[in-house]
């Protein structure tokens, strides 16, 4: 059996970066997302659907962020 599961419509389940059709993985305030990361989200509410990889971009600015604070302690 053949499933067709590359239509584009879906565009609720997609991520929310712009030109990104991954499929969405976490959802995360849009305003925290453009603040931290370059990225630039197409969302009409107040959170952004992120796929894995910009996730893991979002993840990454805001962990080096933290780990910044933490060199500048010692
Ligand atoms: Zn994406």
């Amino acid at each position: 059996m053949k499933h067709k599961r590359k239509s584009k419509r879906k565009k609720e389940k997609t991520c929310d970066v712009k030109g990104c059709d991954e499929e969405k993985k976490k959802s995360i305030s849009s305003s925290k997302v453009t603040k931290k990361t370059d990225l630039e989200v197409d969302s009409s509410g107040r959170n952004a659907y992120l796929c894995k990889k910009h996730y893991k971009k979002y993840k990454k600015a805001t962990k080096d962020e933290r780990e910044m604070k933490r060199l500048n302690w010692d």
